[in-house]
């Protein structure tokens, strides 16, 4: 069975679209970039809810060899964003390896021909010698199986699925959940919408966002002394991460750091909400950083307007026209909006039915095991094979670090296999299981298992209870074990 291509990358999205460009960077011209949507972006091609924004920095929130001059503001709204991502896609001359509409159903290893398989649906294969996955965290939309939902006779939008062209002027509606899609969300419905009821299950920490437009001046030194921008982004990074590693992955150490957050999140409560009650029913109960924090000048004092009502009584069910919660109150709505977040752990990881050698299957043998993968990227077992959106892959607040902390990790490995005119690679059972002791040894200063999270509900977590998404390293550490780790830990053959 001939080798078609030198890889295939599985996602369109800034992650694909990174693997990709080091790829070509590296000489591998061969590659097929297969994404099931019908356009590149991933995130932001899919995600089209109003008020849908960064809520890092964009000078941060962007690759760091591609800084666009021109972001109107400190956070950028989505459709820059998507733009930013197509302009990339154009300059590194990406957009011919892509196929758009294209599912990925699996990829099984080939050991004999010392290839990946990959079946699209259709029941096309693709043969390639490097795979890469590069799915997203957050790419599967969670449907809540409240009973009832699907008897609903008015109309539904999970927050991934919106329709722009519905006119929801004097719409009486609902939106379930409290995430940090609600949270940009819930404001710019109220200001359309006749009614709305917000279901909040768990509450959310929300801190002000220090967002401004960045004058056309500010734009023009940024685009001709590029330095200065650079200078930016080396602040906003440094903040992201005191607040990531301070506050929230050195817990114990820099607890009054954690509870300054708190702290700030319940002053902007105040200022926002006059009424007690309220304010109560939105202040959590579990630690800052637990759950991602949540960043909005406007999301609390949505609550304050009189047709607004928060409702935190569990739902009991739902019913053509309207939602019942458990206490028995009715509220008649005909919009429901599904703000229910994605399934990260039981649908995720992995995206697709990967195959490994000796049949191991990486999704059933994460979950009988632990979930793990060598510095967020390798498993053993798994020849050729790199899992971009992996536990313990993702480093700091911006996924522009894991992104390009995963680029050099793909430089330094794939440079020594093409060295030693090698065929395979394969992460050692060894340096797996001291990189998943060493994560796991690491959480044990975080918020996550020195902090209160018991009643957080975050996606943080796996259904074994480990924290085993976020790499418990500073994001320096990451860059420095990307393009320094050592070569032994892969078998390469
Ligand atoms: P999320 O954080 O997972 O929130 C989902 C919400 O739906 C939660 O409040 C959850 O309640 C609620 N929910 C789910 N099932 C429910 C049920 N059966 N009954 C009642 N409530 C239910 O999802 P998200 O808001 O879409 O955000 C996901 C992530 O996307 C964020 O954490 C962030 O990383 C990213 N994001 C980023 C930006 C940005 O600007 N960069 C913007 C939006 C999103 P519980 O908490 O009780 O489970």
């Amino acid at each position: 069975m001939v080798t078609q291509h030198d890889a295939v990358i599985v996602g369109a999205g800034f992650g694909g679209m990174g693997a990709g460009i080091q790829l070509k960077r590296m000489g591998l011209d061969d590659i097929v970039i297969l994404e099931r949507e019908d356009d590149l972006g991933g995130t932001w091609h899919v995600n089209r809810y109003p008020g849908l924004a960064v809520d890092i920095a964009s000078v941060t929130y962007s690759y760091s060899f591609e800084p666009n001059p021109y972001w109107s503001r400190l956070f950028a709204p989505g459709n820059e964003l998507e733009r930013y991502a197509h302009h990339v896609a154009d300059k590194y001359d990406l957009r011919r390896h892509m196929r758009f509409g294209t599912v990925v159903d699996g990829a099984r290893w080939d050991e004999e021909n010392r290839h990946w398989v990959v079946s699209v649906a259709g029941g096309e294969q693709i043969t390639a010698r490097y795979l890469l996955t590069a799915t997203g965290f957050l790419s599967q939309p969670h449907t809540p199986d409240i009973p009832g939902i699907e008897t609903f006779a008015g109309t539904v939008m999970h927050t991934t699925a919106w329709d722009g062209d519905r006119d929801l002027t004097g719409a009486r509606a609902a939106v379930i959940g409290t995430g940090a899609t609600a949270v940009q969300l819930v404001p710019e419905l109220a200001r359309v919408v006749d009614d709305l009821t917000v279901y909040q299950r768990t509450p959310i920490w929300v801190v002000p966002k220090l967002d401004v437009p960045i004058p056309r001046v500010v734009q023009r030194l940024f685009a001709r002394v590029p330095f200065t921008q650079k200078i930016a982004r080396a602040i906003s990074t440094s903040i992201l991460e005191a607040v990531m590693v301070s506050a929230v992955l050195h817990f114990r150490q820099a607890k009054f750091l954690n509870r300054g957050a708190a702290l700030a999140a319940k002053a902007h409560l105040r200022r926002q909400v006059p009424d007690p009650g309220l304010r109560r029913r939105l202040t959590p109960d579990y630690d800052f950083g637990c759950k991602r924090p949540t960043f909005s000048n406007t999301y609390f004092r949505t609550f304050t307007r009189p047709d607004v009502h928060l409702e935190s009584a569990s739902i009991d069910r739902i019913e053509p026209d309207r939602i019942v919660t458990v206490d028995g109150r009715e509220r008649e709505i005909d919009t429901l909006v599904l703000a229910t977040g994605f399934d990260l752990w039981k649908t995720n990881f992995p995206a697709i039915e990967v195959i490994g050698r000796d049949g191991r299957n990486l999704g059933k043998w994460w979950r009988e095991n632990r979930f793990q993968a060598y510095e967020g990227v390798a498993v053993p077992h798994f020849p050729n094979f790199l899992t971009l959106n992996s536990p313990y892959a993702y480093s700091g607040l911006s996924y522009f670090t894991t992104i390009e902390s995963q680029m050099k990790h793909i430089e330094r490995l794939l440079s020594e296999v093409a060295r030693r005119n090698a065929d395979t690679f394969e992460v050692t059972e060894r340096a797996n299981t001291d990189f998943l002791d060493r994560m796991t040894s690491n959480l044990d200063d975080s918020v996550f298992y020195r902090g209160s999270c018991a009643t957080s509900r975050s996606y943080y977590f796996n259904p074994h209870g480990e924290a085993a998404l976020l790499r418990p390293t500073s994001t320096i550490n990451a860059f420095r074990e990307a393009r320094a780790f050592p070569l032994e830990d892969y078998a390469i053959k």
